[in-house]
């Protein structure tokens, strides 16, 4: 029985439920009384339930599409402006116990080479990524309670916010690993994590079972339920994702939103960033395997659609995506983006052996962050480095008050210039400095209070002098 409050993961996922919206969709995809009446619904930024937005999916419409698109377009612009916040991933260690058969880690895959960071080598994987201007991280590690238990994980996030080499510091680490207890979750939210991640790769139950024949992530319940565990161990902040190519699409993204109504109808706070990886290819995996691939219209569409139906919710894309595939979902809702990724265990400080492949996945996007920010720019976006809300006390239902009312970017556009300052004046390449100074100068002016005008206005000459680190 579909009941978004239950703590029943099949309950809040109800199988029959989906069914129902995708045949509800799939009745009115060309219902233009229907379709405008959702639309109507979104611009007035409230946001759609999965039945709703699984309509706007399904819609098969040209013009209506096309409305689709604009609206997701200026729903982003509305809530979050021109600003792009850029992170890095930090694979820990590729030890896992668990058999997903999509994923390279998986115990039984033999012809990659184990490994796990020691404390030594994440300060020197740290400090190249503070080189090269990071601020804030995704840690990553597979599951394995003897080569990698929780202790191990917050040794390593303790050690990561310790680092401050010449200019650079983490300031954000957000957590992307196995589900786990309520009072694991408590040991990290005490940590200082930012995000909670972990992506449910499947919402269909029968799916899950099949890809998930061995270990602890095979309890299906168990791995859906862990973001409730999560909130309820305080982790304010919790990060949801599918991996699209399992399943048919349209029944994970009703399956997504479903979860994100879980969420804020149990903890009135919806999920503080989606996620929207493809399978791709690895070691031992081969994409055409999984016969539910989607192609870049669809994938388009399917950001489009997230954008409009959960307006308050972050949205990320990594670097298993071209840039041309990145350049077009930018500008429908994406708003976090990795950059100069390194998919490997230790690949920040080492350029990995090829016959090591100890990568989860193939990047797509291969740029340098430098090019990365640079290529952001020329596209008219503010690159920014910021980790102020989550600094500042501003997460779980405090931020998304904020972002609901459409304020955050009263933050987001000041914290994203002077992290942008910042980067300039200390890693940024000639070109990119050059291209950088303008995009300030040419954003200052929207920054429309006044009073926040001149404190930036002083905040960013104080960094051109040295001083670092300031933040609304
Ligand atoms: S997806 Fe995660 S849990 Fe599954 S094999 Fe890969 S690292 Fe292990
Ligand atoms: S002000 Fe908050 S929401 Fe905006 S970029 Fe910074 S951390 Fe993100």
């Amino acid at each position: 029985m579909y009941d978004p409050k239950s703590m029943k993961a099949e309950e809040f996922i109800d199988h029959q439920e989906i069914l129902e919206s995708l045949a509800y969709a799939d009745a009115h995809k060309n219902d233009r009384a229907l379709i405008d009446a959702i639309l109507d619904k979104a611009r007035a930024r409230k946001g759609l339930s999965h039945r709703e937005a699984s309509v706007l999916l399904a819609c098969e419409l040209e013009d209506k599409n096309q409305e689709v698109y604009a609206l997701a377009e200026q729903i982003k612009k509305d809530f979050y402006g021109n600003r792009i916040v850029l992170f890095a991933p930090l694979y820990l260690s590729n030890y896992c116990v668990n058999g997903c058969l999509y994923c390279p880690y998986h115990a039984k895959n033999k012809h990659i080479a184990r490994k796990k960071l020691t404390q030594d080598e994440i300060r020197a994987e740290v400090i190249a990524l503070q080189d090269m201007g990071h601020k804030r991280l995704a840690l990553e590690t597979g599951e394995d309670p003897v080569n990698s238990p929780l202790e191990y994980v917050l040794e390593s996030i303790q050690t990561i916010y310790s680092i401050k080499h010449k200019n650079g510091a983490i300031r954000r680490v957000n957590v992307n690993i196995a589900a786990t207890t309520v009072e694991n979750y408590k040991k990290l939210k005490d940590a200082g994590i930012g995000t909670y991640i972990l992506f449910q790769e499947t919402y269909h139950k029968e799916s899950y079972e099949r890809l998930h024949p061995t270990g602890p992530k095979s309890n299906y319940a168990y791995h859906t339920e862990a973001h409730d565990r999560a909130m309820q161990g305080g982790i304010d902040d919790v990060g949801l994702g599918v991996l699209f190519g399992l399943e048919l699409y349209r029944y994970e993204f009703a399956g997504l939103l479903m979860h994100a109504e879980h969420l804020e109808a149990v903890f009135g706070v919806g999920p503080h960033t989606i996620s929207v990886p493809r399978v791709c290819p690895a070691d031992d995996i081969d994409p055409g395997e999984f016969d539910n691939g989607i192609s870049d219209d669809i994938f388009a569409k399917i950001v489009a659609c997230i954008r409009i139906a959960v307006p308050y919710t972050g949205m990320i894309i990594s670097t298993r995506e071209s840039q041309k595939v990145r350049e077009r979902v930018l500008h429908l809702g994406i708003s976090q983006i990795s950059g100069g990724s390194r998919t490997s265990v230790g690949g920040y400080v080492e350029e990995e052996k090829p016959e090591d492949n100890s990568a989860q996945f193939d990047v797509s996007d291969h740029r340098t962050l430098d090019e990365v920010v640079r290529w952001l720019m020329e596209m008219d976006y503010v690159p920014s480095f910021c980790t102020a809300c989550y600094r500042e006390g501003r997460t779980g239902d405090r931020f998304m008050s904020l972002c609901k009312a459409g304020q955050i970017q009263n933050c987001c556009l000041p914290n994203a210039l002077m992290t942008l300052k910042e980067y300039l004046e200390d890693y940024a390449s000639p070109e990119t400095r050059a291209v950088g100074e303008k995009v300030i100068a040419a954003n200052i002016p929207d920054v429309t209070n006044p009073k926040a005008r001149q404190v930036l206005i002083d905040r960013l000459e104080k960094i051109t002098q040295g001083e670092r680190d300031f933040r609304f």
